[in-house]
């Protein structure tokens, strides 16, 4: 399906490795040029490279921190008027409740709430006054069924969705759309990061802590960045118009409700 957002711009923030690359890498492949943010540069410049020789378009590096003031200008002054912007930071560390500083809360809000708002509120007008744009947050399910350990994670995230939701229909006439995308388990750093943590505090395998997060997975697999990418390039298109306001879970199956 021809998605109809070739020469189209997109800023996709986080994104030398992961659900971002995933996202970049898949706009890419519908002739959209990028602005692609990461603190590292050396994965950046690799991630940027692998994208231009896959798919000719054109892709701006931005080495930046994007839950900063000062990063966050950094990637606007590269692209102020993006067609697309996918937000995405890293995530919050895990941990219990009754340890978490306030400072870590702080921490949390700013990269995975906040930071997206920011670029939302610095972008949505352009967006509205153009007649054409798409959002899309990548968050996680725990903004569907909290996860135990990942409280930081379930309380900014709830709060971002919670932010854009009437946005979204605000500008919604406009040809503007704000879904948020929910991803499950997904094989990437983050998640293989997460594993090794609670294999060390329970004294398991790596091997072991991954079977067992895998089994109550209906797919009985992770999920793949590619597969991520392709959601978020089709709620991107041309064609996902009156999809807005959205929280799309990608989890294998794994969430248990019936809706
Ligand atoms: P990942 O594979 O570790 O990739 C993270 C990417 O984000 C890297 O490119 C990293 O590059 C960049 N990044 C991190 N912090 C940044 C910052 N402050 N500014 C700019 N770039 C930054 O992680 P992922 O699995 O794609 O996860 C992305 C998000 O989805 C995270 O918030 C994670 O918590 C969430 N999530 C993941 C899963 C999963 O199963 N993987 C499930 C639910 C939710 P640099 O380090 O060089 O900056």
């Amino acid at each position: 399906m021809e998605l109809g957002i070739a020469g189209r711009t997109a800023i996709v923030c986080a994104a030398s490795k992961g659900f971002g690359r995933g996202c970049a890498m898949a706009l890419a492949r519908e002739g959209v040029n990028l602005v692609i943010a990461a603190r590292g540069g050396e994965a950046l410049e690799a991630t940027a490279a692998e994208i231009r020789a896959a798919t000719g378009v054109q892709v701006t590096t931005v080495q930046a921190d994007v839950t900063t003031e000062e990063g966050r200008a950094a990637l606007l002054a590269a692209c102020p008027n993006p067609d697309i912007l996918v937000t995405n930071a890293g995530g919050p560390p895990p941990g219990d409740f009754a340890s978490f500083t306030l400072d870590d809360w702080r921490r949390a809000v700013e990269a995975n709430m906040l930071t997206p708002i920011a670029l939302i509120q610095a972008t949505v007008r352009g967006m509205v006054e153009r007649g054409f744009g798409r959002i899309v947050n990548i968050t996680s399910a725990s903004v569907r069924a909290p996860i135990a350990s990942l409280e930081l994670s379930n309380g900014a995230r709830a709060g971002l969705t919670g932010a854009v939701s009437a946005l979204a229909r605000k500008v919604a006439s406009h040809n503007v759309t704000i879904n948020n995308l929910l991803p499950g388990p997904f094989d990437t750093d983050r998640i293989k990061n997460n594993w090794t943590k609670a294999a060390a505090t329970s004294g398991r395998s790596l091997e072991e802590v991954g079977r067992e997060s895998i089994k109550h997975i209906p797919a009985k697999r992770l999920g793949r960045p590619e597969e991520f990418g392709a959601a978020c390039a089709f709620l991107c298109s041309g064609h996902a118009g009156f999809i807005t306001a959205q929280n799309i879970l990608l989890d294998g199956g794994a969430y248990p409700g019936t809706m």
